[in-house]
């Protein structure tokens, strides 16, 4: 048989490696700010059309290239930023294996113009896939523009496996933040679609968080700071009080790079034992440098995990540190004997200025005005404060309704499961009474049932979400006093996709911009002391849940609230409100299981009974 192995040419093996590097157009964005900062660049400013999927241009004022460099940079394994082996273990740039640029132009049409500061003209470049259409002289100021455009063209498979707009526009987002914060000195901006997301001027680490994250974080950071032989720890923890449920603002920089690593977080973790509530994650931007010879990050391009040589050492320094630092600033109780401590401020108290208290009426307040719940609008102007509900009981407002029982007769057809608890068997006089707090046991029918009181409630308010989304409005109860968020830029932008459906289902907005928000009104039986914890919790469901289109987006919002809106296990629950939770469940669609898929009861006739008994 002849010779049947040929080399690849290279445009196909230069796609065939560009799947490594360039998943989605945030990794074109993280490789193109990477090159801009190992170019020196003072200001990088990030456009991004459609997500990345039309165009993603990085323009930077760094070193430029010349026309030769200009060539050379996208052929594969093609760098400046090391010359041998051994550079490897003293790395001082972001990238090195040369692969970034020939990835990118692999599977996209890119235009690059660049110039050094000697040279009197630029070069511009357009190159489709890995093939060079035009070269040129051109008249560009010093540094380099690369605008990536229509990306994976010329592989549709690729290019119809990516998300829709606003998930990639989230990863964009995090790359961005991640590269932006490693970077403080550098000046970044980053326009979507024509709207500016970030602005930020070159600042010190506080300043460049803050800048990031809103203004209100900056009285939430405590610095923390550590030189040892071996490692320099610095950076900023966030104060217990304000760790969030789910995780987001974790960041590590080894070198300025941004790495994960799970061994580290819990050296942060183990220096708040203690001080946090139940199941909070502190927040966290810490950046440590040590010598490049100890550490190996040669990996995977895309991964971000590295090897440390003495590992040990850097957790035992991080938890020392923090540890330090929260007891420094009177976070961690300071056993101080002496100190009358009726005197003591605050520390947020401390820099405030003093002012006189004062009070706020409500003029409009009229003490018998019985409240007619509102439909919720987006229209701000619809805004007088009413009475919230005096009550705060779960399931006054989710009264069987008209239309609901009528829904319910539907069980009389179902399958044998669901027949056992037509409308009419639920009568008032069924026998419950909760167990361990968590349980409702009734006799239902001959059978005896053991309901999750709170998967139940789960699915009552899930079903009753996704009617207000989908059918009618829920209404709205007006807060007395609106309540201001604000979020990070990525946090607002995953809220901002599901506005609408919030306010289908109660909430009612006086802002909505600037990564800032006064909630107005809030669904009924929603606490406002829980909505706070109510948004982080959607934010990180709608991060995991990844929605491909409306539907998902509304059912993971649904599934998010309602899970938080229930009522939890330990809930001591009046016989009264077990009638409710039992009636209220079987007129539900699917009574049996969660919106995730969980067993809400389970069901026991006398001959099981009697057979266990055997
Ligand atoms: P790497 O960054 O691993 O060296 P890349 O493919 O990302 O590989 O880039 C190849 C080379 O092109 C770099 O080593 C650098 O010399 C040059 N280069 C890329 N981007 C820029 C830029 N924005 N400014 C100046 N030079 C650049
Ligand atoms: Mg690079």
């Amino acid at each position: 048989m002849s010779d049947i192995i040929q080399l690849l040419p290279d445009h196909v093996a230069n796609q065939i490696a560009a799947g490594e590097v360039v998943q989605r157009p945030a990794s074109v964005v993280k490789e193109l700010l990477e090159n801009a900062v190992d170019a020196g660049a003072t200001q990088i400013n990030l456009v991004v059309k459609d997500a990345g999927k039309s165009l993603i241009q990085v323009v930077d004022d760094g070193l430029g290239m010349s026309m030769t460099d200009t060539r050379l940079a996208f052929e594969r394994h093609a760098t400046s930023k090391i010359k041998s082996a051994e550079d490897l273990f003293n790395l001082h740039t972001k990238g090195f294996r040369g692969e970034a640029l020939a990835s990118i132009a692999a599977v996209a049409q890119v235009q690059v113009k660049s110039k050094t500061e000697k040279a009197d003209v630029g070069t511009s470049l357009q190159i489709e896939a890995s093939r060079v259409k035009e070269q040129q002289a051109c008249v560009t100021p010093k540094g380099t523009s690369i605008a990536v455009k229509n990306l994976f063209y010329n592989i549709p498979a690729r290019r119809n496996f990516l998300k829709s707009d606003a998930v990639e526009q989230r990863h964009i987002i995090d790359e961005f933040q991640r590269v932006a914060l490693a970077h403080p000195k550098v000046g970044f901006s980053y326009v979507h679609n024509s709207s500016e997301l970030f602005h930020l001027k070159s600042a010190n680490f506080r300043q460049r968080i803050v800048g990031i994250l809103g203004a209100k974080t900056n009285e939430k950071l405590v610095p923390v700071e550590e030189q040892t032989d071996y490692i320099h720890l610095k950076g900023f923890i966030i104060k217990p009080e304000f760790a969030k449920k789910t995780r987001g603002e974790q960041f590590f920089f080894v070198n300025n790079r941004f790495i994960k690593s799970s061994y580290l977080h819990h050296a942060v973790n183990a220096a708040y034992e203690g001080l946090m509530r139940d199941k909070s994650i502190p927040s966290y931007f810490l950046y440590i440098d040590v010598d490049p010879k100890t550490v190996d990050i040669n990996i995977h391009p895309t991964k971000t995990e590295i090897k440390f040589e003495d590992e040990h050492s850097i957790y035992a320094v991080m938890r020392s540190a923090i540890k330090h630092s929260l007891g420094q600033f009177q976070i961690a109780p300071a056993l101080d004997f002496d100190r009358d401590t009726d005197f003591d401020t605050s520390y947020e108290q401390h820099k405030k200025p003093i002012s006189n208290p004062t009070i706020q009426v409500n003029r409009d307040y009229n003490p018998f005005e019985v409240e007619t719940p509102r439909k919720a609008t987006s229209n701000f102007s619809n805004h007088k404060p009413i009475i919230p509900n005096a009550w705060e009981s779960l399931y006054t407002d989710i009264q069987p309704q008209k239309d609901k029982v009528e829904h319910s007769s539907k069980f009389l057809n179902a399958p044998l499961e669901n027949n056992l608890f037509q409308h009419e068997a639920i009568s008032e006089s069924i026998k419950c009474f909760q167990f361990n707090g968590k349980f409702i046991v009734a006799d239902i029918n001959d059978k005896l049932l053991v309901i999750d009181q709170h998967r139940a409630h789960s699915r009552i308010l899930y079903e009753d979400l996704m009617k207000s989304i989908t059918l009618d409005a829920a209404p709205c109860q007006q807060l007395l006093f609106p309540l201001e968020m604000e979020f990070s830029s990525a946090d607002f932008q995953i809220l901002t996709d599901v506005q609408e459906a919030l306010v289908l289902i109660g909430f009612s907005f006086e802002k909505w911009e600037d990564n800032e928000t006064l909630i107005s009104g809030i669904p009924s039986h929603v606490k406002e002391s829980d909505i706070a914890a109510m948004f982080d919790q959607l934010v990180a469901d709608m991060r995991l849940g990844i929605p491909k289109n409306n539907f998902e987006q509304n059912d993971i919002l649904a599934k998010s609230l309602a899970k938080n809106m229930a009522i939890k296990s330990g809930r001591i629950l009046s016989t009264e409100e077990q009638h409710d939770l039992i009636h209220q469940l079987f007129t539900c669609k699917e009574p049996t299981k969660t919106a995730t898929n969980q067993n809400i009861f389970i069901n026991f006739a006398h001959q099981d009974l009697e057979h266990k008994l055997l």
